[in-house]
């Protein structure tokens, strides 16, 4: 077998995925070969799995260096669900289990050992590494290198030297923050020159994003989005200040919502008793300042709110992607408005940097706000600012699924480009502005701008309007912001066609509510379906408080879903599924069959015929198909259908596609009608646009609901 072969069967066999996500196996080989890595991959990519593989499959133990000693503790206790010898040297252990743990290294009994940085490089530790065989050098979150990043750690920086001390050891260097100054920094200061890069792609596809710029009301627009959206789900809300953080815990746990504060001013121990049910428990929502969320790798984080604006969209970015790791649906949902801008410049203003760091915070803000205000697809511009091209508008924000008003502002975007061309391409905003609104000042004289063609031209917009259009210039890339941070704006690569009239610019105009359409969600199944759902997981928070680990530990909410789908009925049938390795099977593997067979039971309230159109739909054949097969009419099936449907065995959209108006008519028309519903009359309203069985099912659709 070579090593590509054995990479994929441990992927099978211990992890229980059939196959490798990209850049995965790539990665995994270069480190093979005892080539260093650096590894550049969205939270939720699957970055682990690239270093613990070769850990495994390479002569002597992987070390891992990780900041966190909460999040080394969950992977250490995933590990070891899946039967590998790992295990976390941290300030946490006690002298007896740090003692029993070296002794562990020595005889080479450990496959994976974590580690914090500054355990790492006492001389105790490196003379006992110098004494054993060491597979590879991880080193997690790596961006902690650098100091002009926000997660900045010194002890980090010492990391460089285990390159001096361990040559022949191969290093990867990880981490889920892209940016290119930051990524040159990683590369210098732990001497990475020659590492090949792996640098994937920034999106989370899965998390919608929406920002509402009308906050008024934001607390109770939280409620309802919590309550409405992701009832019993866990999420994290930011707010600014500690103050608001305590008030809207309170607040919504008065509303019935398991809300719990965290932030820098509680105890030590207060902090670590909320975060840990937030990660133990289901469905805890955890209120907090951005002192929390670095480390925390829970995969099922179903939403992240702002309820103000962050202050970079780096860190925007970071915690939004907190979010759906699991790759399931999740949303972030930001609320700003004006007086955060405010605050958070006066934060800028009154901090002791110096003025090259206030001047690129400032921008930063900017840029932040710019993306507040966009008209088109927020995922385009996210990633575009970290240097990644989506071709198409994503679909999945708020401006795709909701187009803003907007006005037309080709002509003032005009004046604006052509103002920075004339004053020379070196200006800021503020005095951009000045020279359109044609205000005389000593430096507008001293640069003689109030000669320029430009000058005085923009009298159309006020100061604000001026400033959005700006951001929203900026935003878009028509003109870009001088490097060395100070503020300068210059045309962007792609303003000539709007300069010459050959392009139409649409900007965003204030919107009153911000909607958001509910969507197909792991917390909606309902009827029958949405009791196997919370068996599944009850018997899974059992195992988990049996283990003394958290629920996803034992199984995602993937893994769990998919058994709702497939419905295995025996092992052998259970370990194709997703997430099922040998080791999971074989200790919960029974526990949940057994759940499954309890409410296969549901089966029995509908009819033998039933069943065979259902099982026969299961394995993928269409309504006309299972007709076909059976020598029964379409008609006849879809009656079948619909008593899966209204029988939660089914999803009504797994069976019919229809227009999304009609079917919403259809329902109206249903709901209309007193008692029982009727067809034949809505059959009748509709002109025959939908036959009866297609009607049936949707009766049984409403029917299910109306009884959940
Ligand atoms: P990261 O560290 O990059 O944020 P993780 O390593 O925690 O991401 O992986 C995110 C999730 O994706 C985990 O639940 C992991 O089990 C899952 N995962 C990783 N690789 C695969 C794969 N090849 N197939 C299926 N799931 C995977
Ligand atoms: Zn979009």
């Amino acid at each position: 077998m070579n090593s590509c072969e054995r990479a994929r069967q441990i992927l099978q066999q211990a992890f229980g995925y059939s196959g490798f996500r990209q850049p995965q196996e790539q990665i995994i080989e270069c480190i093979n070969q005892g080539e260093d890595a650096l590894v550049l991959m969205p939270t939720g990519g699957g970055k682990s799995l690239c270093f613990q593989i070769p850990a495994l499959m390479r002569p002597g133990v992987g070390i891992v260096v990780s900041p966190l000693i909460a999040l080394m503790q969950d992977q250490v206790a995933a590990l070891r669900q899946v039967g590998v010898a790992a295990g976390a040297l941290n300030s946490s252990l006690s002298a007896e289990e740090d003692v029993q743990l070296r002794e562990q290294l020595r005889n080479g009994e450990l496959q994976l050992l974590y580690v914090a940085p500054e355990r790492l490089m006492t001389a105790s530790f490196q003379s006992l590494l110098q004494q054993i065989d060491i597979a590879l050098f991880a080193i997690d979150e790596a961006h902690c290198v650098s100091q002009w990043g926000h997660d900045f750690r010194p002890e980090y920086i010492q990391l460089c030297s285990l390159h001096e001390q361990f040559p022949q050891v191969p290093r990867v260097a990880l981490t889920a923050t892209a940016d290119e100054l930051t990524r040159q920094e990683i590369i210098e200061r732990l001497n990475l020159e020659q590492a090949r890069h792996f640098v994937s792609g920034f999106d989370r596809p899965n998390i919608r994003y929406r920002v509402s710029d009308d906050s008024s009301n934001a607390r109770q627009r939280l409620l309802r989005f919590i309550q409405q959206d992701y009832p019993q789900q866990a999420g994290i809300v930011y707010c600014l200040s500690r103050r608001k953080v305590e008030e809207t815990a309170a607040w919504l746990r008065e509303k019935g919502v398991q809300a719990l504060p965290y932030h820098a001013g509680m105890s030590a121990q207060d902090r670590a008793d909320n975060q840990n049910r937030f990660l133990r428990e289901d469905g805890v929502v955890i209120v907090a300042t951005i002192a929390f969320g670095m480390g925390i790798d829970k995969p099922d984080v179903r939403f992240v709110v702002h309820m103000n604006l962050p202050k970079s969209l780096e860190a925007y970015y970071q915690e939004t992607g907190r979010a759906g790791r699991d790759g399931e649906p999740a949303e972030a949902l930001l609320f700003y408005n004006l007086q955060d801008v405010i605050t958070l410049r006066q934060f800028v203003e009154q901090s002791d940097a110096d003025e090259l760091h206030k001047r690129i915070e400032t921008q930063k803000l900017e840029r932040m706000l710019g993306y507040c205000e966009l008209t088109s697809c927020r995922r385009q511009a996210l990633l575009a600012y970290f240097g990644d091209e989506l071709k198409e508008p994503c679909g999945n924000c708020d401006t795709c699924l909701h187009p803003p008003q907007t006005w037309d502002g080709t002509v003032a975007a005009q004046k604006a480009l052509s103002c920075v061309f004339h004053t020379g391409q070196r200006f800021g905003v503020n005095y951009l502005i000045d020279v359109l609104l044609g205000k005389v000042n000593e430096r507008i004289r001293r640069f003689g701008h109030d000669q320029i063609s430009t000058f005085g031209i923009g009298e159309e917009l006020n100061q604000n309007q001026w400033r959005s259009l700006f951001r929203q210039l900026i935003a878009q890339g028509y003109l870009a912001v001088d490097q060395e941070g100070h503020g300068g704006l210059r045309l962007g690569e792609n303003c000539r066609p709007l300069l010459r009239g050959e392009q139409k610019l649409q900007l965003r105009r204030l919107r009153k509510e911000s909607p958001g359409k509910a969507r197909k969600k792991i917390s909606s199944f309902q009827g029958q379906k949405g009791e196997l759902w919370e068996a599944l997981r009850a018997k899974r928070l059992a195992l988990s408080r049996e283990q003394g680990v958290p629920p996803y530990v034992i199984f995602h909410d993937a893994t769990l879903m998919a058994m709702m789908e497939f419905q295995p009925q025996t092992l052998e049938q259970m370990s194709r599924l997703s997430g099922v390795g040998e080791r999971k099977l074989e200790a919960y593997g029974q526990d949940f069959l057994d759940v499954l067979a309890e409410y296969d039971d549901s089966k029995a309230s509908v009819t033998d015929t039933v069943t065979e159109s259902l099982d026969l739909f299961r394995l993928g054949f269409c309504v006309e198909d299972i007709a076909r097969r059976r020598g029964l009419k379409v008609s006849t099936i879809q009656s079948h259908m619909a008593k899966a449907i209204e029988q939660g065995l089914v999803e009504l959209d797994q069976v019919l596609s229809l227009d999304a108006a009609l079917l919403e008519q259809a329902r109206e028309l249903m709901l209309a009608q007193k008692d029982e519903i009727r067809l034949g009359p809505v059959h009748e309203a509709l002109d025959g646009l939908l036959d009866y069985g297609q009607l049936a099912c949707i009766r049984g659709d409403l029917n299910r609901r109306l009884e959940s």
